[in-house]
């Protein structure tokens, strides 16, 4: 298990740490298998979706903060329940097949690392499993 630190810089934000996993993946010298991205808190996930539009990213977080508003009737009284919501609608792990050393993500997918309460300072825990 490999951690690897992420600053964000936004309350919502969507950062690319595909190069990061894959930094990790090659030192691992892992050949076949899979990669888990997990992250280890209750205001941030973890997805896969378009890298080369940054304008996709916009989109998804524009959306989702329309979906899920900042104020609402929340019980939580930290007052971040916007940001427990969307961390479970995005999920804490991703788990990406690896072929040949390489991680098996199409032309366009790329891994992003989602903010939903920051800016802070966060870990992101990569486990590569299978044969070396
Ligand atoms: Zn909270």
């Amino acid at each position: 298990m490999e951690l690897i630190t992420v600053r964000s810089g936004q309350r919502l934000e969507m950062m690319d740490i595909t190069e990061k996993v894959e930094e990790v993946l090659a030192k691992s010298g892992l050949n076949k298998g899979a990669c888990l991205v997990y992250v280890p808190h209750t205001t941030a996930g973890v997805t896969v979706n378009e890298g080369a539009d940054p304008d996709v990213s916009r989109d998804i977080l524009e959306r989702l903060s329309q979906l899920v508003p900042r104020k609402a009737n929340y019980h939580h009284r930290e007052g971040n329940s916007d940001s427990h919501i969307l961390t479970s609608l995005v999920g804490s792990s991703q788990f990406i097949p690896v072929e040949a050393g390489k991680l098996l993500l199409g032309t366009w997918q790329r891994i992003f690392f989602c903010e939903f309460d920051g800016p802070r300072t966060r870990t992101v825990w990569i486990q590569p499993i299978g044969l070396r």
